[in-house]
């Protein structure tokens, strides 16, 4: 099984690249923001309860997304492989999921960080929101703030792969084409 956790700021495309990397090596993707969002249409209680952080482009609290994977982790523990994208977004997480992974003889094989300048990513997220109607797409003050959580919650996540020598980092500038080919690259010249 082989564990890829797709990393980068909001609108660096993790999940465009998400769904071709599931079609290319037939794993599985999970998008925390996609069960989230989920969660939210269904107008389940734990979806009613997340709203008003998504909108505000806050995270959720750690114990609900580690619930949700650690869900995924139990059921699927015995599948191909999956390509984690949207988590882990902070250091507890990222120490929650190896500890589970760990648990049931499972590991992370590689963080991809996917890096695009700042302004692009404002500009792809604002195009985005025009088409999706995602709330927390919608508005620049929105979109600036959610960078602003990546900077000082998720940026850090890459230490904690990097200290464990599973860091790579892939240019998200360019083509989608092009962009998938780099991350392919590094998946493929992952050692067996
Ligand atoms: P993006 O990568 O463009 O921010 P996502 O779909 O990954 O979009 O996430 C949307 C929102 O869902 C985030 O802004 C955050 O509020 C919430 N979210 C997703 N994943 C996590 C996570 N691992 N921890 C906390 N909140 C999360």
């Amino acid at each position: 099984m082989k564990n890829i956790v797709l990393f980068g700021a909001p609108g660096c495309g993790k999940g465009t690249q998400a769904q071709r990397l599931r079609d290319h090596y037939g794993i599985d993707h999970v998008s925390t923001g996609e069960v989230i969002r989920e969660h939210i249409r269904r107008g389940t209680e734990l979806g009613r309860s997340m709203e008003t952080c998504i909108a505000q482009g806050k995270l959720v609290p750690d114990e609900v997304v580690i619930g949700m994977i650690g869900d995924y982790v139990v059921t699927h523990k015995e599948g191909a492989g999956c390509i984690f994208d949207g988590f882990p977004r902070t250091t507890v997480q990222a120490e929650a999921f190896d500890g589970m992974l760990t648990g049931h003889g499972l590991k992370v094989d590689v963080m991809i960080d996917i890096q695009v300048p700042e302004e692009e990513l404002v500009r792809r997220i604002l195009l985005r929101g025009k088409e999706s109607g995602r709330t927390d797409d919608a508005s620049e003050e929105v979109v600036r703030g959610r960078l602003e959580v990546y900077r000082a919650q998720t940026a850090v996540v890459s230490d904690f792969y990097a200290a464990q020598g599973k860091y790579a980092v892939v240019d998200g500038m360019g083509t989608m084409e092009e962009v998938f080919e780099r991350i392919v690259a590094v998946i493929d010249g992952l050692k067996k």
